[in-house]
């Protein structure tokens, strides 16, 4: 895969700098991208520029040409799932629902319509609110599910009249160059735009080039702020979705018997590597030790290797430095007095591989309860009281998602209403949907993208007056 070009207005660029890209399962090179230059990324930005009055003004060929785009994505299908796993690490299975869901929010995209909104109609006045498309949108991805989250920008703000040029993670570029390749047919030249660049440097370009009207970015807190920064210079929109710590809060009448293997997947699906898994959960004191081990035999019993291995359900984490990252917080909770009641170390073998890990005794406080761990070492800490639980789930800059468990779903609901979050699930977790809006709360950001409320975040609201 060393043949991948960037897209810029309908043509396939390529960079006189190439970077690689690793296998997390092997260690070993998979593939390169080209570096994109600054004169490159200002081309990119003019054809979006170009292209946008045209787009802008046919909602018919938009919807006929995002369908279109789903279309060549399922056709594609077994291609970009065996790339992303290749790059990210996640079993086949798990690429495989994500290209669909990528193909999918493309599909949701073509029906969305800009209504305009008859806010006063009497004798006085006819006021209508109309939303128009904002110009040009850069849209920043991070690594953990490339293609599904830069489809679930690109779909809604191409369909909203914008035109977009699109930067996925350089651990994890391949398969969104591809899907740039295969889209360059169906879109008119300079409406969906790819560059790729081996670090942040590329983003940070892109925050701060005069063109793009609004920034939607997806990664952690710590960028979000460096890009709300960036973008204030010319007062670009921002929509920011961050990092996470979600809370899962078990009531007593939770039956850990019954509910382990759910919670574990609300923590452990992508390796731990979904801003909202489940990243701490809090367990009444009297059925502590019923959680713990119940989770445990979940995680051992869990088959963890390489993505495209037949079987297997948890892959390796995508790169070095999350992999340190996830080390050093399970190392730090260990020696601080915790117990790995599963795992607690990386499996000796190539590629990024840690042991699904269910880590006892560690209380707030710890790193890895207080912090974003992205990987698969879950703290299950006790609580006394309720209201106990429901402050510590609360204690805390991160605002994404929480759940809480139950055999009672409306008393469940009534605790899930007071945790801080942008969704709270009841005996759930992790549940999005292209119809759903998806926003944080607090640092773990502003402006989704998904919904009625995430399309409308790529419009300006324009009224109408008309004096009678
Ligand atoms: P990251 O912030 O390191 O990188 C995200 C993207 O930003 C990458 O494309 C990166 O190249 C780019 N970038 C780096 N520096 C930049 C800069 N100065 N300006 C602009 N762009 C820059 O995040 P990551 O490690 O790729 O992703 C993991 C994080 O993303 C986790 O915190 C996770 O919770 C979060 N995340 C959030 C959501 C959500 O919807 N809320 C979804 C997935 C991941």
């Amino acid at each position: 895969m060393s043949d991948l070009t960037m897209t810029i207005g309908g043509e396939a660029v390529q960079a006189s700098a190439l970077f690689d890209v690793f296998d997390p399962a092997t260690d070993e090179v998979c593939g390169q991208a080209p570096d994109c230059s600054s004169e490159q990324l200002d081309q990119a930005m003019r054809a979006a520029q170009a292209a946008f009055p045209a787009w802008s003004a046919d909602e018919q060929a938009r919807a006929d040409a995002l369908r279109r785009a789903s279309e060549a994505i399922q056709d594609a299908a077994e291609e970009l799932a065996v790339t992303l796993v290749r790059e990210q690490g996640k079993p086949l299975a798990d690429a495989r629902l994500e290209v669909g869901g990528a193909a999918a929010r493309l599909r949701f995209a073509a029906d969305l319509r800009l209504e305009p909104e008859v806010l006063q109609d009497d004798e006085q006045a006819l006021a209508v609110l109309h939303r128009r498309p904002l110009g040009v949108i850069a849209a920043i991805s991070p690594w953990n599910a490339p293609l599904i989250i830069s489809m679930a920008k690109v779909g809604p703000a191409l369909a909203a009249g914008n035109t977009v040029v699109l930067k996925p993670s350089p651990f994890t570029p391949l398969s969104t160059l591809r899907l740039g390749e295969l889209l360059r047919e169906v879109f008119p030249p300079g409406a969906f735009n790819v560059v790729s660049g081996k670090d942040g440097a590329l983003g940070a370009q892109m925050t701060q080039h005069p063109t793009p009207r609004m920034v939607d970015f997806t990664g952690s807190i710590n960028t979000g702020k460096l890009v709300a920064q960036s973008a204030a210079g010319d007062l670009k929109r921002v929509a920011l979705e961050l990092g996470g710590n979600d809370p899962a809060i078990a009531l007593a009448d939770a039956n850990p018997g019954e509910l382990a293997d759910r919670v574990f997947w609300g923590a452990f699906a992508n390796c731990g590597q979904v801003c909202v898994a489940i990243k701490r959960l809090y367990v009444p004191r009297e059925r502590y030790g019923d959680w713990v081990d119940a989770l445990a035999s979940v995680a051992t019993a869990t088959p963890v290797g390489p993505g495209l291995e037949e079987g297997v359900r948890i892959g390796p984490l995508n790169n070095r430095p999350q992999a340190q990252h996830v080390k050093q917080l399970v190392d730090d909770a260990i020696g601080h007095g915790a117990t790995a009641a599963a795992g607690g170390a990386r499996i000796d073998r190539p590629g990024n591989f840690f042991a699904p890990t269910i880590i006892a005794g560690a209380s707030d406080g710890t790193a890895i309860v207080d912090d974003e761990q992205f990987g698969p070492a879950l703290p299950v800490v006790p609580y006394e009281s309720l209201d106990e639980a429901l402050a510590a789930a609360n204690a805390t800059h991160y605002g994404l998602g929480g759940s809480v468990w139950s055999a009672d779903p409306e008393r469940a609901a009534q605790v899930a209403g007071q945790l801080e979050c942008g969704t709270a699930w009841i005996n759930t977790h992790k549940v999005l949907a292209a119809h759903i809006p998806f926003v944080g709360m607090k640092w773990s950001g502003y402006g989704g993208n998904s919904g009625t409320e995430g399309f409308h975040e790529f419009t300006a609201s324009q009224v109408l007056y008309t004096q009678r």
